[in-house]
């Protein structure tokens, strides 16, 4: 039994077998062999070879003639494939380290590049490059690995993966991936917010876990602590097992709320609504009785590269939601791409700081034309319900101004085409840039609601990258430099009489949801996997006491310091 702690990224527990996806780069199991299996290894290795030298003639079967540069490499490429120097030193490495043959040709592999790169030959260090490929084509033979689509997965598993993008999360059955485990990512990034939305257990930031788990082993997620436990013994699968039916017991007491206003002691109400991907979401935000969808991230009907939506899809998709809502609210935000959420026609690595560059609203200015169309989409759907529209990433007002524009133009437009609009369809926008929280005030003057992105608002506040592991402890929710700009947003907010809520991941937290109804936010948007929880939490505590907290939080210097004060205010409430 292994286990391994990451980052707890969405809840849940789960055990199955691995299933170890674009391991391609980097996952290469490690396990002990008897002296009894030195001889079988040696075989795997022999197979193996040979069929990636198969592999080599047919690709160079297929390279016509004039590709000679290509044909020299294939063939550098065999020659390595039989070097007899490198066959006779894994098979004498075997039987000394016992060891599984992939993981004696990978250290083998390194060692080589290592003495390569360090020889200060320019042209010995560009050979490694050609070694490193041989190696991953044997290695791949070994595992009888390719490519597999995340749509293909036919059984149970727990994804591992060194990262997993947006897009391909979006792909995922949750019928079929019950869990998920990747090297990267933090709590706030896309894909731990879809696993969240789709309920799927997950645990990210293990930093090398792919390396250290072989497909098919079994392994148990723990998303509620991070915890990862790898071919878990009999104590241990006793003890998760009363975990599961202890969680089971806690959420049917949480369903019980159900019908139950977020109200809290002192009778100060807040509306609890559903974020959803995906129009079949909205089937979960019925089923905890979300008072309305606070945010629909239109941008993942662009994610799949063989259906990009055009103007009547996307209509169908905003009807669909409007209706399926019933009269209840629906905010859909406009398409925010860019960042880690990229359109299969946009190339990572285009920019040098695709966080701080070409995305959400500033890609749609310039799109114009894919922007008028999904405008157009949202007017037509304006009459299936209660649709607000709301503008992503502003960080000044120009920015509004021109996409206000461009909506007017499309409503007059709209409606000299003989189309009907609702006379009213709010229009919003999220906070979620410190700029747009400093100069809220002149914003409100603009809009009709704001609605704050704390996941953003965080990462920009304390330039700290939502996604990346390694930073992961200083992205912090609690830190007090956040509720500054939130509270300057919601001030800005109540005095122009709009107004305002939450849908980062904030909104979600029990314990940070008791400080936004402290701080006057009338709606708070989340996973719909969240509600029960914020419901229960808000309904026990008081208001007027929550803004002693808030007041006190405002004034510290440092995150732990209000996570201590909030937590041991709520104890046993949390
Ligand atoms: C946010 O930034 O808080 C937000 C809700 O938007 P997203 O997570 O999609 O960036
Ligand atoms: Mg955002």
């Amino acid at each position: 039994m292994r286990e391994y702690h990451g980052i707890p990224a969405s809840p849940g527990i789960a055990i199955h077998r691995a299933f170890n996806h674009n391991a391609d780069a980097v996952s290469i199991p490690h396990y002990s062999i008897s002296e009894l299996d030195v001889e079988s290894e040696w075989e795997r290795y022999t197979l193996a070879t040979a069929r990636a030298a198969e592999e080599i003639r047919s690709i160079k079967s297929s390279l016509d003639t004039t590709h000679t540069d290509q044909h020299q490499l294939l063939d550098a490429q065999l020659l390595m494939l039989h070097d007899p120097e490198m066959g006779a030193q894994i098979k004498g490495r075997l039987p000394q380290a016992l060891l599984n043959v992939e993981w004696v040709l990978t250290e083998y592999i390194e060692n080589m590049v290592g003495i390569l790169e360090a020889s200060g030959d320019e042209y010995l260090a560009e050979r490694s490059m050609d070694i490193l490929d041989v190696s991953r084509r044997i290695t791949n033979q070994l595992l009888f690995r390719e490519k597999q689509s995340l749509r293909e997965i036919h059984d149970e598993v727990i994804l591992v993966s060194p990262n997993l993008l947006p897009s391909e999360t979006i792909q995922l059955d949750p019928h079929k991936v019950r869990g998920i485990a990747l090297d990267a990512g933090g709590r706030t990034s896309h894909t731990a917010i879809l696993a969240r939305s789709f309920g799927i257990p997950a645990v990210l930031g293990l930093r090398g876990i792919c390396r250290k788990i072989k497909p098919g082993e079994i392994i148990l997620i723990d998303g509620d602590t991070g915890t990862v436990i790898v071919s878990p013994d009999h104590k241990t699968l006793l003890r998760y097992e009363k975990k599961l039916k202890s969680r089971e017991e806690s959420q049917k007491r949480i369903d019980g709320l159900r019908d139950l206003p977020a109200e809290s002691t002192d009778g100060h109400s807040l509306s609890l609504l559903a974020n959803i991907e995906i129009p079949g979401e909205v089937n979960l935000a019925l089923r905890v009785n979300a008072s309305g969808v606070g945010l629909f991230r239109s941008e993942f009907l662009f994610m799949d590269p063989d259906l990009q939506p055009d103007e009547e899809r996307q209509y169908l998709a905003y009807k669909e939601v409007l209706e399926a809502m019933g009269g209840r609210p629906v905010t859909i935000r406009t398409l925010d791409v860019g960042g880690d959420k990229l359109l299969p026609t946009m190339d990572e690595g285009d920019e040098l700081n695709p966080l701080l560059g070409w995305r959400a609203i500033r890609f749609c200015l310039e799109e114009e034309e894919l922007f008028r169309t999904q405008l157009r989409a949202l007017l037509r759907a304006s009459v299936h319900g209660e649709l607000r529209v709301m503008f992503p990433l502003i960080s000044n007002i120009s920015e509004l101004e021109d996409a206000l524009a461009l909506l007017e133009d499309e409503r007059k437009q709209l409606k000299s085409e003989g189309y009907s609009i609702a006379d009213s369809m709010p229009v919003g926008i999220m906070i979620e840039v410190p700029s747009a929280a400093l100069i809220a005030d002149s914003l409100a003057t603009k809009v009709d609601f704001f609605s704050v992105g704390t996941n953003d608002l965080i990462q920009y506040t304390m330039a700290v990258d939502r996604g990346n592991e390694k930073i992961a402890p200083l992205y912090q929710p609690y830190h007090p430099a956040l509720w500054k700009l939130v509270k300057m947003a919601a001030d800005a907010a109540h005095r122009a009489g709009i107004p305002i809520g939450v849908c980062g991941e904030v909104a979600g937290d029990p314990a940070l949801a008791v400080l936004l109804l402290a701080m006057g936010v009338q709606e708070l948007s989340m996973g719909a996997f969240s509600i029960p929880a914020v419901k229960r939490i808000i309904r026990s505590v008081s208001a007027v006491e929550a803004q002693g907290i808030l007041d006190e939080v405002m004034g510290m210097a440092c995150a732990e310091d209000a996570e201590e004060r909030l937590h041991n205010w709520l104890g046993e409430r949390l």
